[in-house]
């Protein structure tokens, strides 16, 4: 597990945590972290060499080496979906659609969509990692359609979700802002910053 802990990532990470945020704010602090996240998650990406010419003379660059998949899990990885593509244009997305048992916390499908993603890096994008149910479900969702290379793009983690991850999924490295307490009685990260889709979508 990598924690980003860069200053204008935690900014933003305080932002989404402060309960007084207002929704635009909210988006825009979700998005502006994401960039943070993202360049983490493909910073160990492949390169390969490139000739290029300046306006001055030859020289060699370098371009992206591998593709990469994204998979927005709803609702919240919505919410940096937007960033990810941005620094990602070639990437393909794929979107995931899981629904937590409030009861039992435990993961219901409603939709999924991929690309193909044998070859890729793929970034499963799932702000919020609680009991890790739905991450853990994603991944052996795309892991089915062939997934080898699979990073997991969080803004919080508790400790019970990575230990799922860890014995479901010991492969996949998980990127995130904070790796915080526990869960309360509903499965809610704590300190965490409340429910991420209905503060990025105003609903309650
Ligand atoms: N999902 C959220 O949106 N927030 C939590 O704290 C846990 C799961």
């Amino acid at each position: 597990m990598t924690v980003v802990d860069h200053p204008l990532a935690q900014h933003y990470l305080t932002v989404l945590r402060d309960r007084n945020t207002p929704t635009p704010r909210f988006r825009e602090a979700a998005r502006r972290l994401a960039y943070f996240l993202v360049a983490e998650a493909t910073s160990d990406l492949p390169v390969s060499e490139k000739d290029i010419e300046t306006p001055l003379e030859s020289t060699i660059g370098h371009q992206l080496g591998k593709p990469v998949v994204v998979v927005a899990v709803f609702r919240a990885g919505l919410g940096l979906l937007d960033a990810a593509v941005e620094l990602l244009p070639e990437a393909r997305v794929g979107y995931a659609g899981v629904q937590r048992n409030e009861e039992t916390a435990e993961p219901m499908e409603y939709y999924t969509r991929f690309p193909p993603m044998a070859d890729a890096r793929v970034l499963i994008l799932e702000p919020m990692l609680a009991t890790g149910g739905s991450l853990a479900w994603a991944v052996s969702k795309v892991k089915e359609k062939g997934a080898r290379d699979v990073t997991a793009v969080c803004v919080v983690a508790a400790p019970a979700g990575v230990e799922v991850m860890e014995q479901e999924h010991p492969d996949v490295r998980i990127v995130t802002a904070a790796l915080d307490r526990d869960l309360n009685h509903l499965f809610y990260i704590r300190p965490g910053l409340g429910d991420m889709g209905d503060r990025l979508f105003g609903t309650t």
